[in-house]
């Protein structure tokens, strides 16, 4: 069987559209295999371990930016599997400061 896969190359850095169509390019394939609910399952499961990595690992750590990096590249998948536009969705919530008050810093009294 002829492969179709490539090598991809390390950027310097990610815009979020550009992280979005990477995890795309490598995951989404697999991510509809696997199914919107078992690929939130991986998420959650990251989640927990970024959890751990938070309570165990030294802050700033490479283990606990590792676990940071699995959390949003699972989020990512399920944005890709939803057809969610992330940059949109991000810039639209919280591009010029909170989506609720509109200040920056946020003046909403904190949830405690
Ligand atoms: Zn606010």
């Amino acid at each position: 069987m002829k492969s179709t896969s490539k090598r991809a190359s390390r950027r310097a850095s990610l815009s979020l559209p550009e992280l979005q169509a990477e995890i795309a390019r490598t995951f989404l394939k697999r991510d509809r295999r696997r199914g919107l609910m078992g690929t939130f399952g991986w998420f959650v499961e990251e989640v927990g371990e970024l959890s751990t990595a938070l309570r165990e690992e030294r802050p700033g750590s490479k283990a606990q930016a590792a676990e940071f990096a699995d959390c949003l590249a699972w989020l990512v998948s399920l944005a890709n599997l939803t057809g969610v536009d992330l940059d949109e969705a991000v810039r639209r919530k919280y591009a010029g400061g909170c989506s609720r008050c509109r200040r920056q810093p946020c003046q909403c009294r904190s949830k405690k």
